[in-house]
This record gives structure tokens, sequence and C-alpha cells, in this order.
């Protein structure tokens, strides 16, 4: 039984959206977790689908999913990846669960004789996913980060919620931090305060204060300014942290441990605690700033304008570049662009690693099949993640085992489809929720690549796609040289390719980035990058 008693820390934005909450959770959380206490993030988000899932990632980036199964807003992945532990479903609530929850209470009588309101039936379930995330676990703190900015419409349940939270539980257990701009204007040569005093107004308008102000800004903080938002916005000078911009975002712990930013919150909070610990992220980040080698990996993909899709690749480049002592710099490759084989080795040329990025639809499949024969060819280290697997069969399928018209009947009918949809795919109609999502296991195959990289035999990888290898054409595929070293033996599916004569040819049904962590790489994207800094050794003159 829970009987200790949890402390909340809310985390809200004002101004704009975009400021990095999700970081400063992360951040506060692993700070916090570095004094010893049991630590958990979630996210609420004020938008109406249930989960991002069925949304286009220039509307919302990447998906991140968990071990269960469920699709959740990409701030999961910087909780996870900071505080180094696994998420839940319970971890992200949308108001469309929330809605979703209370009307089909409704119809089940729940409330007969009532009339729905927002206030109490939709703030008392706000209320309940908050106190259920502790219901297994006994967090010591609880960080809740909500999405959106102060002044929406959509957020004000959310709001009036943590207001009746905060009575509930009591001001020493509930801490209210505001994450603002401060922008800074050229003509006068100032940093401005009336953007955060005015978000901080609508806080107070709905019945909340913050009790700390976390300063998003390009330019240092004077006194004087800090000053004024602590005389303006009820903060105390020390309460006023300076969130400047920094080179890695695991830096920002380290900017807000400067600031005792945890002592402050824990000392309000009235919590005894422990001396804090942040020496693996100052070595984390001492190695990042001091790389001793460096390699170029292209990444071909669709979205490649917006960063945000691929988000946790992008860190997971990080966190094996940093176990590797080198930098790896990303080149960007639209391969809508690049249907030709000659503008493909222009944009290949002084290329280490290639990487075909994960994705849907059709768009730009021709040029990540040239990617992948290039590497091939070549033999340039190639890691293909999810569709990057499967372009890699369909490659090798047409060009090396001459079947012409191979394909994935994802994009179009072929009689040779050689990644196709499952049995259990073919009949489902709905688009939410239904792929193969969540952690599955893998065997993998002694001496092989993948092997080599795990160290072990059996892997636990999550997924989110509905097309797998085709098992019709496993045997030819394998009499002409491609390697299944990675097999769900239960469903009997492919989960990674390799190549015979090739130094690094990997390709995973599954989504490895989403499970890699500061200071520990996942152990595909360390061999990657080891195998591209040796391709570089190799190749370059
Ligand atoms: N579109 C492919 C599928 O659904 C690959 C999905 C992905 O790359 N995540 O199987």
């Amino acid at each position: 039984m829970n009987n200790k008693q949890t402390k909340f820390i809310f985390v809200l934005g004002g101004v704009i959206s975009g400021l990095g909450k999700g970081i400063a959770s992360a951040s506060i959380g692993y700070l916090l977790k570095g004094k010893g206490l049991n630590v958990t993030i979630m996210k609420l988000d004020p938008y109406l689908n249930l989960d991002p899932g069925t949304m286009n990632p220039y509307q919302h980036g990447e998906v991140f999913v968990l071990d269960d199964g469920s699709e959740t807003d990409l701030d999961l992945g910087h909780y996870e990846r900071f505080i180094d532990s696994n998420m839940t479903k319970n971890n992200n609530t949308t108001t469309g669960q929330i809605y979703e929850s209370v009307l089909e209470k409704e119809r089940k009588g729940d409330y007969l004789g009532q009339t729905i309101q927002v206030i109490p039936h939709i703030t008392n379930e706000i209320k309940s996913k908050v106190y259920s995330i502790n219901k297994s676990n006994n967090f010591d703190v609880v960080i809740v980060e909500v999405g959106g900015t102060v002044g929406d419409i959509e957020s004000l349940p959310f709001l009036e919620t943590i207001r009746q939270i905060r009575i509930e539980q009591g001001k020493d257990n509930v801490f209210i931090s505001h994450v603002t701009l401060l922008p800074y204007v050229d003509a006068s040569e100032e940093l401005k305060t009336k953007p955060t005093q005015h978000s901080v107004m609508k806080l107070r308008e709905i019945g909340l204060e913050p009790d700390m102000i976390f300063c998003r800004t390009s330019n240092e903080i004077s006194k004087s300014v800090k000053d004024k938002i602590s005389l303006f916005c009820s903060v105390s000078p020390s309460h006023v942290i300076e969130a400047s911009d920094v080179k890695s975002i695991y830096e920002v712990p380290l900017l807000f441990h400067k600031q005792n930013v945890e002592d402050l919150i824990l000392n309000d909070l009235k919590f005894k605690t422990n001396k804090s610990n942040i020496n693996e992220l100052e070595k984390f980040i001492y190695r990042f700033k001091n790389p001793q080698e460096s390699v170029d990996i292209a990444l071909c993909g669709k979205y490649t304008e917006l960063p945000d899709a691929y988000k946790s690749v992008l860190e997971a480049f990080i966190h094996s570049g940093v176990e590797n002592n080198a930098k790896v710099s990303i080149k960007w490759i639209n391969t809508e662009k690049l249907e030709s084989s000659d503008s493909l080795k222009n944009e290949l040329d002084n290329i280490h690693g290639i990487m075909v990025l994960p994705g849907f639809g059709d768009r730009g499949i021709k040029g990540k099949i040239e990617a992948a024969k290039y590497s091939r060819k070549f033999k340039v280290p190639y890691f293909g993640i999810c569709l990057g697997l499967q372009i890699a069969v369909i490659e090798f399928a047409k060009n090396v085992c001459g079947i012409k018209d191979a394909y994935s009947s994802e994009f179009k009918d072929t009689t040779n489809s050689v990644i196709d949809l499952m049995l259990n795919q073919k009949n489902i109609n709905k688009k939410g929720a239904t792929m193969r999502l969540g952690a599955y296991d893998c065997n993998l195959k002694m001496n092989s690549l993948a092997y080599k990289a795990y160290n072990s035999e059996k892997i636990l990888e999550r997924h989110r796609h509905r097309y797998e290898v085709n098992n019709n054409y496993r045997k030819v595929l394998e009499s002409n040289g491609m390697i299944f070293s990675g097999i769900n033996e239960k469903l009997d599916l492919v989960e990674i390719i390799e190549l015979e004569n090739h130094p690094w040819f990997i390709g995973c049904q599954f989504h490895p980035e989403l499970k890699s962590r500061v200071n520990k790489a996942h152990p595909l994207f360390k061999d990657f990058v080891k195998a591209s800094i040796n391709y570089k050794k190799n190749n370059v003159k």
C-alpha cells in the first residue's frame, strides 16, 4: 500500500510553444533521480486525438512507441532517455482519452441522473489519471508536463485540475514551474520580460501562480532582469532560472544544477535528500565536446526538413557518437529528389555510413532503393530501420536474386510482394493503434553482426509497422547471400537481415532508436558508427 506523500511538479509553458518543456521536465527528472528519488514523468496533451499515432510527422514530429505498444508524444522519448526508465501508456494522456473514458462511463450509466460537465467530470477524470500513475509504484515525485501554452482554450481543464490538486494535496506537495521566453530586441539591445509577465497573468486568471520560472533565452539574464521578473511574477529571484541555449540537450540538467534547481525545488517541497549526482552526465558532455574522430552519415528519408520526425534516431547518434569518441555529422538526403543513380553518387561520395530511415507510403522509395544498392555494391556500412530493412530486401530481391518486379504490397500490387501484409493485418480496416506495436522478442543467430553487437542471444525491441518480410521468399533470398540473423520464433517473422560479404549491412524491422539512452547507446547504433569510422579509415585517402 502506498502511504508516503508523493510530491507533484507541474511543468507549464507560456508565450510560445516549442520552448522545450519536455527537456525541462526530463532534466528536472534527471536531477531528482540523481538525488536518489524514485521519479516518473507524465505528459498531458490537450489535443483531441486519442494518441499521435495517426498524425502526420509535420504536425507532431516523431511518434514514440513504448514497450506496451502505446504510441505516444516524442517528449516521452526525452523522459526515457534522461531518467533511464521505461514508460507505460499511463505516462501520456490526451484530452481525447479523457473524453473517451468519461463518455464510456456515461453510456454505462456511471453518472445516472447527472449532467456531464467539464467541471467536475472532465477535471475528475484528469485528476484520477494523474493520481493513478502512482498506483503500482511508490513514486517520491511525479513530474507532469502539460502540452501547449498557457492561455490556450484547450488546456484550461488541465490547469483547473492542477489548481484543484494543489488544494487537495497541499501547497507543500505541489510545485509549479513555468517555462517562458525572454525575447531579445536588437533595436533596444535588451531582453524583454513583458511576454513572461503576461503569461503569468494568464496563469493567475485560473488561480495558479508559478513557484519557479525557467526563462528560455539566447542571452545571459542580468540581475536586474531577474529582479524585474521576480517582482512582477511574485517568485523569488533565486527561482528565476536562466535556461539559455546550449550545444546539447544533455547539458540542460547541468545548467539547471548550477543554479541549484533541484535543491530549490526539494526545499520548497520540504524534502530532505542526498547530495546531487551529476558525474555521469558531466563525463558524457565532456566526451561530446571533445571527440577524437568524425564521421559523415547520410540519413535517407522523406521528412528531411523536419528533424523532429526522426528525433530518437538523432539522439541515438549522439549517444553512439559519444561512446565511439566520435562526432557524427548528419547529411540529410531527401530521396524524393534523388531518383537517378548519378545524383545519388554525388550525394553519397564522401559519406561513411548510410541509413535508410523508417517511413510510410511510396514517396521517395526509388531513391531509397538506390541508396541500399549503392551501399551493397560499394560496401559502405548500411543501417536500415523498419522501412529501411524492407527497402534492402526489395533491392536485394530485384538486383541480386533477379526478381525484377519485387516490391512491397504497401506501394503497389505486384506478383512478387517480397514485403507483404501478414494475415492478421489483412482484415484490419481501422488505422489507429492497429499496427504491430510495442516490444517483441527476437532470437539472434550466433556469430552474426547483430549477435556480436548485442552480445546476447535474445533481445526485446519495439515495433511500429504493418508489413513484414514475406516468408515465401526467405529461401531464395538466403540462397543468394542474405542472412536472417534475427527471428521472432513465435510468429515466425524476420526481425534482422544482414548480407554475406559485406563489412556491415544490417536492416531491422524494429525501431532500435527508441531504446537508446545517455551512456547506454543502442548496440546497433554504436556498432554502426564504429563500422563507419572503420570504413572512413580504410577508404579515405
Ligand atoms: N511502412 C512500413 C510498414 O508499415 C514501415 C513502417 C516503418 O518504417 N515504421 O511496415
